[in-house]
């Protein structure tokens, strides 16, 4: 296998070899003239890292090879020293908080995010169809970026019927909770087998929030009702054991449904477990964690509080360490942000708080910083991480996630010797803090780009609301 895989990579350079003397004697490359050409990065995708130059056309990317002939681009950009990387694919964004589409799109971008997947909220009373096309709407009003729309469901006995429909519209991907009860957000696993065998049937994908929620729920009013401190109540409540339970409860019904399974930001060492199995077992699951994981504990949950509040709880540093070794063994796919700002204060009432915090912007910074520079992973996973593997899971590959001749244009030049300090005032989030306030990252997106245009350069936007398309998502089998 070894072998051939040799072969295979040195007959790929010679022909690549070939190509190139074919280009430069026949001088055929002189006629290329390109929108923009982005000079001299480090170009880095899911497979490998190369120093190369990438023509644009358009909306597309047209060559990437050193030694672009440049003097007649458009535009000529610069990325010495820079990391050139697919813009990344944020795919777990909830835009009714503080920022809606637009503004979700504002500070994705200034992060160096290109493409949104946002979850489409159809709340207790309303039609599933009706939210999906008002989320679609909004987007095609505000959004500056590409997007996509996970159907959301919040009642499914009434909802669930509407999942076929929801494939005309381009969306084939649908969440719902295990948890959140009391709030009246919980799909009981009735609902949850009747929504996986329609999405499983329609070629969909299932994506859940896997906690016990009523097992929590008792705990909860049990602990309460004593006056414990709600910030330990919090953790004690939402112990691992009750996200592995619920992580492989989902895991089983999508296996008797066949219908693929996501799991939306898995946060424990034991929550690993059951995703390893299925994988080992062969069976069609995806994880994702998200960067609160991989860079916070629960002891910023005692220092901060209800800012600090998010579901699942920021865990031990022991299940952080094992979130980045389950990454490095390939049993998490994907980072995304989940991103949900809401306006809390240090000293509001710890149970009345909203649960959620402004993650956006920092995601691309805060994975680079914690992933790189402390070793746990390469460029070229961090990449897959946040990019490619969203995009493949999604359908939206190579459109999307790769740097490919006929990829779409969206690059993100980052600057891996340029410290960022996280600060509140200077991320375009509509959050009234965030959780990283004075860290100093060392590494900075410096300019992103989509589909050929320039979005963010040097902290400046220049995309306009209504410039995103919308990107229908098709789960690949
Ligand atoms: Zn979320």
């Amino acid at each position: 296998m070894k072998s051939e895989g040799r072969w295979r990579c040195l007959k790929e350079s010679l022909n690549e070899i070939t190509r190139y003397d074919f280009i430069v004697r026949g001088g055929g490359e002189m006629a290329e003239i390109y929108d923009v050409v982005v000079r001299n990065g480090l170009v880095v995708t899911g497979a490998k890292i190369q120093k190369a130059d990438i023509g644009i056309k358009g909306e597309k990317i047209a060559a990437i090879r050193p030694g672009l002939p440049a003097k007649e681009a458009g535009r000529l950009i610069d990325a010495s020293g820079k990391y050139v990387l697919p813009g990344a694919i944020d795919v777990h964004v909830h835009p009714v908080y503080e920022d809606d589409m637009g503004g979700t799109s504002v500070t994705a971008a200034h992060g160096g995010t290109t493409t949104l997947i946002h979850y489409a909220y159809a709340k207790p009373g309303m039609k599933l169809i009706d939210a999906i096309n008002r989320f679609k709407e909004s987007g095609f009003e505000k959004s500056c970026l590409d997007f996509g729309i996970h159907g959301t469901l919040f009642d499914p006995a009434n909802q669930v019927k509407e999942i076929p429909k929801a494939f005309d519209l381009g969306v084939t991907s649908f969440k719902m909770f295990m948890t959140y009860a009391k709030l009246k957000w919980m799909t009981d696993d009735y609902w949850l087998a009747a929504a996986m065998d329609l999405i499983g049937a329609n070629g969909g994908l299932s994506m859940v929030h896997a906690e016990n929620g009523l097992v929590t729920d008792y705990f909860e009013d049990r602990s309460l009702k004593k006056g414990e401190d709600p910030k330990k109540v919090f953790l004690k409540t939402r112990p691992d054991i009750l996200e592995a339970e619920a992580i492989f409860r989902a895991i089983s019904i999508s296996a008797v449904t066949h219908c693929p399974v996501y799991i939306v930001h898995l946060s424990t060492a034991r929550g690993v477990i059951p995703v390893q199995r299925a994988r080992e077992e062969g069976r069609v699951v995806y994880a994702e964690t998200c960067p609160q994981y991989l860079t916070l504990t629960d002891m910023t949950l005692q220092k901060k509080g209800p800012l600090a509040k998010i579901g699942p709880p920021l865990r031990l540093e022991a299940d952080r360490v094992a979130l980045w070794k389950a990454i490095q063994r390939g049993i998490i796919d994907v980072v995304a942000s989940d991103h949900a700002p809401k306006t809390k204060k240090i000293d509001d009432p710890f149970f009345e708080a909203a649960f959620g915090s402004a993650q956006a912007e920092t995601l691309l910074s805060m994975t680079y910083d914690e992933g790189i520079n402390s070793g746990w992973i390469g460029p070229c996973q961090w990449v897959r991480l946040v990019s490619e593997n969203p995009a493949k899971i999604f359908g939206l590959y190579p459109k999307k996630g790769a740097i490919q001749k006929g990829s779409d244009a969206d690059l993100v030049l980052f600057d891996p010797s340029q410290i960022q300090e996280i600060h509140q005032k200077t991320l375009h989030s509509g959050a009234p803090y965030t959780l990283y306030e004075g860290k100093k990252c060392l590494g900075t997106p410096v300019l992103t780009m989509q589909r050929g245009k320039i979005l963010v350069e040097q902290g400046e936007m220049k995309g306009k609301p209504g410039q995103g398309k919308f990107l229908p998502t098709k789960i690949k089998r």
